[in-house]
This record gives C-alpha cells, sequence and structure tokens, in this order.
C-alpha cells in the first residue's frame, strides 16, 4: 500500500481553472490578473458540485478535454457567470489607462 503518495484531486477545480484561461484568452477589455482569476474561479466552484479522483503520485491530473459532456458544459457556463459578475467589478483598484 502506497498511500503516501496518493491524493484526491477535483477535477472540476483543474477544468475550471484550465477552461478559464482558454475563456478569458478570447475575452477582451476584462481584467484577468491572479487577484480576479481566483475571484472567477471561486464563483464558478461555488456553483459546481465538486468531482474528486485520487490521484497516485499527482500523475494523470484530468484535464477539462477529459471530462463527460455535461459537466463540461456545467463548467462552462459557471465561468460565464461568473466572469458576468467580476469583470465589472474588480474587487482592486483599477490601474489607469485600462
Ligand atoms: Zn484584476
Amino acid at each position: 500500500m502506497d498511500t503516501m503518495d496518493s491524493r484526491i484531486v477535483n477535477v472540476v477545480e483543474q477544468a475550471v481553472w484550465d477552461l478559464m484561461r482558454r475563456v478569458l484568452e478570447e475575452k477582451h477589455g476584462i481584467c484577468t490578473c491572479p487577484k480576479c482569476q481566483a475571484d472567477i474561479a471561486a464563483l464558478a466552484l461555488n456553483n459546481l458540485k465538486p468531482r474528486y479522483v485520487t490521484s497516485a503520485k499527482g500523475e494523470a491530473l484530468a484535464r477539462a478535454d477529459s471530462l463527460d459532456q455535461t459537466t463540461y458544459i456545467a463548467v462552462l457556463v459557471a465561468l460565464a457567470k461568473a466572469i458576468e459578475q467580476v469583470a465589472p467589478n474588480p474587487r482592486h483598484e483599477v490601474s489607469p489607462g485600462q
């Protein structure tokens, strides 16, 4: 038994970070600083059911591409809603020129 090297991973959280970067790449004029990205991810995750898998030695972390269709779409919808909420109200000063 090699329990020391096993850990649990929320594949939905992995997918949120993975997909968020892709979605934000296509959006323009919204803040993509680490603070806003964390806010978007947290909001989206609060609206999603976690799905945990065990990951031996951290290998083979699930990527968005390996999610089932229903979860994939749920993540996209939650992300879109979170971006709508966070983008107009960044919780920090907007830097000059933005
Ligand atoms: Zn920001």
